[in-house]
């Protein structure tokens, strides 16, 4: 593991233009489940499975179910950053790191006080009426009963990408352009599983690529460093080389 974190610290150090890709990984030490680890969400009994209740249609269909669940296990309001989150954030203050590209819609890269941050799923933070636009904010989402209704009489919508919703290619060249650009990608806390997003490390042209995941990936083969490990607790042994 020493000579994985010093070559790790080796890179950083020779890259200028850093950019890092995560995914629930690097929420998981903070208590919020990932979705596909033996004790992440998809592993937990519920009636309906959530990759059912995540879809779009389920949303339209049955939103009484949708925000049943949404309410119940996806209210992190009161979660915090953990240390992966404020490591991120520092080495961007020190002008290394240049975009967290991230899945997550838990808000703690924000809350940890990072500024370039490219959220694709969306956050739980934004929600907006179907009908009229009319913005929401995240509490009364999560204290309204039943289902969170506009004045207008319309639903309310997390603004998250759910399943069978396109990414917003705005939101997509962005992260697009700023892996171009990188001369190292860090890859965190992320099956790699979900598309589009995965399909982004094929833009990647720089000169390091890492992967730091509890579980294998299928794109451990194309990089530079690989590691199976708590992101957290790579991230502070990284951070006693002066990193
Ligand atoms: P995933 O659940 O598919 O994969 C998470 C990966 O992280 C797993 O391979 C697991 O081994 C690894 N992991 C878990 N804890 C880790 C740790 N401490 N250190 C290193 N690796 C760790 O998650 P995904 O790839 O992000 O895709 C799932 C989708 O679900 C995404 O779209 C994401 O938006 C959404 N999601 C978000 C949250 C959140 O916002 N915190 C939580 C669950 C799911």
């Amino acid at each position: 593991m020493d000579e994985k974190i010093s070559l790790l610290a080796s890179y950083i150090k020779e890259c200028e233009n850093i950019v890092f890709f995560g995914g629930a990984g690097v929420s998981t030490e903070s208590g919020i489940p990932d979705f596909r680890s033996k004790d992440g969400l998809y592993s937990q009994d519920y009636a309906f499975s959530f990759e059912k209740i995540l879809r779009s249609s389920f949303f339209y269909l049955n939103p009484f179910v949708f925000f049943d669940f949404y309410r119940n296990k996806m209210d992190v309001r009161d979660k915090e950053p953990n240390f992966t989150h404020t490591f991120l954030t520092t080495l961007e203050e020190k002008g290394k790191l240049k975009a967290i590209i991230t899945q997550n819609i838990d808000g703690l890269h924000e809350k940890a006080g990072s500024k370039n941050i490219i959220s694709l799923h969306g956050s739980i933070y934004n929600n907006y009426c179907i009908k009229c636009n009319k913005r929401y904010d995240v509490n009364f989402i999560f204290e309204s009963k039943k289902i969170p209704t506009c004045s207008c009489g319309f639903p309310i919508k997390p603004d998250i990408v759910l399943y069978g919703e396109e990414l917003s290619i705005h939101t997509l060249s962005l992260a697009i352009e700023k892996i171009k650009n990188a001369d190292m990608l860090i890859v965190g806390g992320t099956s790699l599983s979900v598309f589009p997003a995965n399909t982004l490390l094929s833009y990647f042209h720089g000169k390091r690529l890492v992967i730091i995941n509890m579980e294998k990936t299928d794109f451990d083969k194309d990089a530079h460093l690989v590691i199976h490990h708590k992101i957290g607790e790579v991230f502070k042994l990284l951070s006693q080389k002066s990193v």
